[in-house]
């Protein structure tokens, strides 16, 4: 199992890879912000993405 954090929004999510007999090209987009997480081209594909919990918003930020 694999991790991977969107750098925009903070989310994490787990993803598995997967070996296909073809190549695929594709990309997979944040579910919150819709910024692209991951992208691919090749017969390795990542997979099964999950959506971890979101970060506790940033309530430590004082001004
Ligand atoms: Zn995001």
């Amino acid at each position: 199992m694999h991790k991977i954090k969107c750098k925009n929004c903070g989310v994490e999510y787990t993803y598995e890879e997967e070996k296909l007999i073809f190549r695929d090209d594709d990309s997979y987009e944040c579910l919150c912000c819709g910024n692209t997480l991951i992208s691919w081209n090749g017969s390795v594909i990542p997979t099964k993405f999950k959506l971890l919990k979101k970060p506790i918003a940033d309530e430590n930020i004082d001004k």
